[in-house]
């Protein structure tokens, strides 16, 4: 026989399987079997067990009740969702409390401010896919915001995966039975929740969407003719309602977007750029994000994030965007002011949605109130600037939006109290003198106190028992009482209650309706004082539209402010944007690099490319600066596309479509263990994807294999980019292979540049400084001698080398295709496939390098 208990639990469990089932048990949450075991080992409590009947034990683990929050938090992160179920009611003559989950917490539905990352959005994403089309929806419940996308064409797999990537959701919505998506991958720390597929139908999604926005059409919201937009946006929208229903309300608006309205950044470029996260662990320190976040206010500091994540194409709306930081640049004092006011303004945006979904405590409240006593003066601050013309207009349009709200300043002053208690289970929050129902009930208690404390007096002197004493207990409640010396003289109103050895216990009715006022006053006040609070809410949450246009508009400020302060403490200059294709930078740093490190002082480098000088070959030895300066130039192009002023001494940045980087395998150390292969599928990735408007950063590609393979296929892909009439996209090339410099002899938009080295008493000396030209040999040995190998074997070194490159011209022959550099000269040939075709010595190919031949010849015949 189970238990009954038992019973009950498993009752419950049936109907929450893929969740963690937290089960109150007097003081604790209690949970079983498989979830317990899950429990004890992500939240580090003990595993136990628990008789169930019949010499029957399972697993336990229990966590107390008080500190349940944290272990939720812990589960979420780590991918779990957990249903609480309380104990509802009092125990039954039977014995059993009956139990109801009323909660369902997953990792993208979360409200509470101690589960939320503070400076980044927490994202529930869903994501639909129909061959060659997919629909990606997002929304963020704490800040209301609410978008969705739809795309198609022969990569879509890999632009879900790209916006994922930028996303980062903490929890995806797909279909039951879709297969592996591609994104999930980049979704190691979220949690993946399949829905049932009729979630996802277009009427059922469509219906949904109409329903919550109370609408007949989606055309204002730009996705009516998006159905796989709709499935997405309506498939989360029902979700939503059923974890979250409160937090419905706040998603007033759903946005429709284009991804070509935006920079594309595949997930290794954002990666290998280290915008948000730095490639060696957790210390995000070394990140672009971490050099540009100077914002005051968690909104800021979201704004900025998103931004960067999403480099915009708009060349109106980024000079919009410079203006701002340049008003902001030259206006240092009105900076300075701006931006220690914005500290004051906390998390307006989440407070006003916690508002909006009705959960605010008298905190939250607190705080927009503080806010909104804060914004004239922020008026008052931004508008001391004079700024230029490309950001008047953009500077009116917020300055439109910085609305004090007096309305809602006014009732919340006058409703909540300066300090008021932390939960709504207390009575005063409400401010005397808001509702005269609460200061009457509060009167009449106060009254009624007064009035029994006066009691013994004024009894003693109506009755002249001088002993007379006026008590209270529990079973009783308030009683006069008299010695038995004097009952005699107790008046005829006096009722007779109890009877104690030597005295007599009284009450009279005027007594009785002062207790009773005193007892239900606390209980009617808090009752009272919940409904006006619930009334002040409502209220507040009828302008929210107005509140969060306010807290967005103090975000912008605050970045555009937070931008010009970075911008102005580390020497960065405005950079001219246009659409010529061409990027030209003097005296280009790399953002982070030039700050943390120390020893010495940073290089300053130039670049300039443009359709002309499309490709830079970049040589030069171990550790002489070729990998930063790549960085570098993708990071400031970067850097322009979010509006954001860059680290050089003048920049002209055309608009870039995309940023892909590559690295090659031997150096990317994120992924040790990354394949040639892998390798060569990026590589082709980028052929298949790239226009003239994208810059590739291509660091020692073609390393992860035998060094003429590498060579050979490092060569055709840059031929290729060279070539390719839709291509010459602007390239940058770090290679070790110095073969390749031959390259910018026979193709007109190559040209080589290396890194300078100095040799000095017969020792190297980076200078980390670009020069035109060549590198002239690889230096490799010095490096070993600079780590400090025996001299001996240093001196063996330099002769083998000598004697290699003496060698060296029969070397790429080995592999028999005819893409060896100092074979070039001898093409005169009809058509360059077949003639690398009749060259291919198949039988000394490795089974791979032939895939690699193959795969070339094909994209090149294809391209013809
Ligand atoms: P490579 O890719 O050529 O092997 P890296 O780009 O990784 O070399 O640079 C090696 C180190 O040299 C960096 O970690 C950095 O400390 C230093 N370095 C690189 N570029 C510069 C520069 N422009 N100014 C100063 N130091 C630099
Ligand atoms: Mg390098």
């Amino acid at each position: 026989m189970t238990t009954p208990m038992r019973r009950q639990y498993l009752e419950l469990k049936r109907q929450f399987k893929d969740t963690i089932l937290f089960f109150r048990l007097g003081d604790f949450y209690e949970t079983f079997d498989d979830d317990a075991k899950i429990v004890a080992s992500v939240c580090d409590v003990v595993l136990t067990s628990r008789p169930v009947g019949n010499d029957l034990r399972v697993p336990l683990a229990g966590v107390p009740w008080h500190s349940v929050e944290g272990y939720v938090a812990r589960l979420i992160q780590a991918g779990y969702k957990v249903a609480i179920a309380e104990q509802q009611g009092e125990t039954p003559v039977d014995g059993l409390v009956p139990r109801l989950v009323n909660r369902i917490v997953s990792a993208g539905t979360v409200v509470e401010p101690g589960m939320l990352p503070e400076k980044r959005n927490n994202y529930l994403a869903a994501v639909v896919r129909q061959e060659d089309r997919a629909g990606v929806a997002y929304a963020d419940i704490t800040t209301g915001e609410f978008a969705t996308t739809e795309f198609s064409g022969a990569d879509v797999a890999q632009r879900v995966h790209e916006e994922l990537a930028r996303l980062q959701p903490a929890e995806l919505l797909t279909v039951e039975d879709a297969a592996v998506l591609p994104g999930e991958a980049s979704l190691a720390a979220g949690a993946l929740t399949r829905l049932p597929p009729w979630r996802f139908e277009l009427a059922t999604a469509q219906r949904a969407l109409l329903d919550h926005f109370r609408v007949h059409t989606l055309a204002g919201f730009g996705c009516e003719s998006k159905p796989l937009a709709i499935s997405a946006a309506g498939a989360l929208l029902q979700y939503l309602r059923e974890m979250q229903p409160s937090a419905l309300a706040q998603l007033t608006s759903l946005f429709t977007y284009s991804l070509t309205e935006f920079m594309v950044l595949d997930e290794a470029t954002r990666r290998n750029l280290e915008l948000t996260e730095s490639i060696r662990g957790s210390d995000n320190r070394h990140t672009l994000l971490a050099v540009l976040d100077d914002t005051r206010t968690p909104m800021g500091a979201r704004l900025l994030r998103r931004r960067l994540g999403q480099p915009l194409l708009d060349l109106a709306q980024l000079d919009a965007r410079l203006g701002a930081v340049a008003a902001f640049q030259q206006h240092g004092l009105v900076r300075a002011e701006l931006l220690a006011l914005l500290k004051g303004f906390g998390d307006l945006e989440r407070w006003v949605n916690r508002v909006v979904q009705r959960i605010a405590l008298p905190r939250d409240l607190l705080g927009i109130r503080q806010a909104l006593t804060k914004v004239n003066e922020a008026r008052r601050i931004t508008g001391q600037m004079r700024p230029a013309a490309d950001a008047a207009a953009l500077f009116a349009a917020l300055e439109a939006r910085l609305d004090p709200c007096a309305d809602v300043e006014s009732l919340l002053s006058q409703a909540i109290v300066e300090e008021p208690p932390a939960t709504l289970q207390h009575v005063g929050i409400i401010r005397p003198g808001f509702s005269a129902e609460i200061d009457a009930v509060v009167a009449a208690s106060k009254d009624a106190k007064t009035w029994v404390a006066n009691l013994e007096g004024t009894e003693r002197a109506r009755t002249g028992i001088r002993s007379l004493k006026v008590g209270y207990n529990k079973v009783f409640g308030y009683y006069l009482e008299v010695s038995t010396a004097n009952a005699h003289l107790a008046p005829a109103d006096y009722m007779r209650k109890q009877t104690l050895v030597n005295a007599e216990r009284y009450i009279t009715p005027k007594l009785k309706e002062m207790e009773s006022v005193i007892l239900h006053a606390d209980e009617r006040q808090l009752e009272l004082e919940q409904q006006v609070y619930r009334t002040v809410l409502d209220q507040v949450a009828a302008q929210a539209g107005r509140l969060l246009a306010l807290a967005q508009a103090l975000a912008e400020l605050d970045v555009y402010a937070a931008l010009a302060e970075v911008a102005a403490r580390n020497r960065y200059v405005r950079p001219e944007l246009a659409d010529d294709g061409a990027i030209e930078i003097k005296a280009g740093r790399h953002p982070v690099v030039e700050l943390t490190q120390r020893e010495e002082p940073f290089v300053p480098n130039d670049v300039s490319l443009h359709p002309e000088q499309a490709i830079i070959i970049l040589t030069g030895p171990n550790m002489a600066g070729k990998s930063v300066f790549l960085r570098q130039v993708a990071l400031i192009t970067l850097m322009a596309h979010i509006g954001s002023f860059v680290p050089a001494d003048a920049a002209h940045i055309g608009v870039v479509d995309r940023v892909f980087t590559r690295v090659g395998a031997a150096d990317d150390i994120a992924r040790g263990q990354s394949t040639f292969m892998v390798e060569m599928v990026e590589a082709a990735n980028i052929l298949n994807h790239a226009s003239s408007r994208s810059l590739l950063i291509l660091d020692e590609i073609g390393r992860g294999t035998s060094t003429y393979d590498g060579m050979a296929i490092a060569w055709a892909i840059v031929e290729h980019i060279h070539n390719h009439p839709r291509l010459r996209a602007k390239t940058l090339f770090a290679t070790h292979y110095h073969e390749l410099t031959d390259l910018a002899l026979r193709l007109p938009h190559v040209v080589n540049f290396s890194l300078a080295v100095a040799e000095e008493g017969g020792r190297v000396v980076f200078l980390h400084k670009i020069v035109p030209g060549k590198a002239d040999r690889s230096y490799g040995v010095h490096v070993a001698e600079l780590a400090g190998l025996p001299r001996t074997v240093i001196a063996r070194a330099d002769e083998i080398l000598a004697d290699l490159e003496a060698k060296g011209a029969a070397g790429p022959r080995k592999l028999g295709m005819a893409t060896g550099p100092r074979q070039l000269g001898l093409f005169v040939t009809s058509h360059p496939i077949v003639e690398d075709l009749k060259k291919l010595d198949v039988n000394g190919l490795s089974p791979l390098a032939a895939l690699n031949v193959l795969f070339e010849l094909q994209q090149r015949a294809r391209q013809e």
